[in-house]
């Protein structure tokens, strides 16, 4: 996902007080860790409080019901209400100026705690923010580039706390001080979606190809991923000058893309592949991807188990074994990968052997519907156990070279029936569901229509943006 660019927020600051630079690569692991004992024992004096003298409160001032709204949070609960610090409704209202207003991202670490700590934040306000934040929003949610505006008064009390998450910036939180309490609410800004239709020419790679149009990396996952992850292998089957049309959903908020809501046509022209997948919801309002003629594009099997570099070894019948110095067959295809490559299952089963098998090393074998398994080998480390149950793409484990191997790489093996099939052929005849003749009417309007809106010739190779104005949710 593009990382949304930062832009500061609107500010009635009197000062601004700025962060020191985000830690270096080195200290990530270290500041990662901090995060997490600070998180626990903000956790921790959450609970304390919870326990401890919230109750004793609780008669004083109402309890904090989950409303919808927000939730009230009284400003001097916990067991910090003793210290010198706590308010009384008077001097709150006396002490409501603006001292200094924060505005800053979070750091690596993502900890919202760990960057008002880093402000000399005092820590009851830190607690007390926390305790009205937690209703409305999970503070282990938190993400490093989310984005804040802290508001004191002059006793170093909060005023006010603006918060708005990198990922989901359509959620600000708001957390404001009426009367003696702090009061959160999550609001939801309206997102605006703007069709468009793209066009991408391949010169050497789909990612390259989609930067070059302006587009980002989650664009690139979608399409390989999740539109053709079963059809095309997009380490292999591009070519230069293969060409990829979209129709893409993006979404923005006050100018500033956000994310991609949906791509509703991918229609790739190649020399070696050449498919085209419509979204489309079937009858049980179920989302998938289908060819022009309603055939599911998603199939039982995924092209291949990870990431790879390239094929080492196909399968074959009969082939030299470079170990054994003999002809042996090789049933299976090896992919090579680095070493702690994550290896994932490319089809939904239960596992039926995790861990050592002789020549294999560390493997992993699934059993999945129809007599088919599949196995990986060769692994350094296996994450799953025998028995589990398995989705297509869950990682099961990481490349290695234990066993009968040279070097690190994947043998990953299909077996039928107890016959040993090509991996890279089972795809053709193993298809999805196609959409039933009651919705073939619908779905040859729906594709139509999408259709019309690609660019008719095939223009020079620039991008072709035809903005054809915001479309509903
Ligand atoms: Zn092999």
């Amino acid at each position: 996902m593009k990382n949304p660019t930062r832009e500061p927020l609107a500010t009635t600051s009197k000062s601004r007080v700025s962060m020191p630079g985000a830690p270096a690569k080195s200290s990530l692991v270290f500041w990662g860790f901090l995060a997490c004992l600070v998180g626990l024992t903000w956790l921790r004096i959450d609970l304390h409080k919870a326990g401890g003298s919230l109750v004793k409160s609780a008669n004083a001032m109402p309890s904090a019901p989950a409303e919808e709204e927000g939730v009230v949070i009284p400003l001097n609960t916990g067991p910090a209400a003793a210290v010198p610090l706590a308010v009384t409704a008077d001097t709150v209202t006396a002490a409501a100026v603006v001292e200094r207003v924060i505005e800053d991202t979070l750091g690596r670490a993502g900890s919202i705690y760990l960057s008002l700590k880093q402000h000399k934040v005092p820590e009851l306000q830190i607690a007390r923010l926390g305790n009205a934040l937690q209703v409305v929003f999970d503070a282990k949610k938190s993400r490093p580039d989310d984005a804040f505006s802290l508001t004191l008064d002059s006793a170093n009390v909060v005023v006010r706390f603006e918060y708005t998450p990198a990922q989901r910036p359509e959620y600000p939180i708001l957390v404001e001080r009426e009367g003696d309490r702090l009061v959160a609410r999550q609001s939801k800004r309206p997102l605006i979606d703007i069709n468009q239709v793209l066009r991408v020419v391949i010169k050497d790679n789909l990612s390259n190809a989609i930067r070059d149009v302006g587009e980002s990396d989650a664009l690139t996952d979608i399409v390989a991923d999740d539109i053709f992850a079963a059809v095309i292998d997009f380490h292999t089957d591009p070519r230069e000058g293969d060409e990829l049309e979209l129709i893409v959903v993006k979404s923005y908020l006050d100018d500033r893309f956000i994310r991609y809501k949906e791509v509703r046509l991918a229609r790739y022209r190649g020399q070696v592949a050449n498919h085209t997948g419509v979204l489309y919801s079937d009858l049980e309002g179920r989302d998938g991807y289908y060819d022009e003629g309603g055939q599911s594009l998603a199939r039982m099997f995924l092209l291949k188990p990870m990431d790879y570099r390239r094929i080492s070894s196909r399968f074959s019948r009969r082939r030299f074994h470079p170990i054994l110095k003999r002809n042996v067959p090789h049933l299976g295809t090896d992919y090579a990968a680095n070493q702690g490559t994550r290896v994932h299952t490319t089809a939904r089963g239960r596992v039926t052997h995790a861990g050592w098998n002789g020549g294999y090393g560390k493997m992993v074998e699934v059993s999945h519907p129809n007599g088919y398994r599949t196995r990986y080998a060769h692994l350094s480390q296996i994450h799953v156990r025998k028995g589990q149950s398995v989705e297509q793409k869950d990682v099961i484990g990481r490349v290695g070279a234990t066993g009968r191997a040279t070097g690190p790489h994947l043998h990953y093996e299909l077996i039928r029936n107890g016959r040993h099939i090509d991996p890279t052929i089972v795809n053709k005849s193993g298809r999805g569901d196609p959409l039933g003749p009651q919705s073939l009417p619908a779905f040859a309007v729906h594709r139509d229509r999408l259709l019309a809106q690609l660019p008719a010739a095939k223009a020079e190779e620039t991008i072709q943006l035809a903005d054809v104005g915001a479309v509903g949710p």
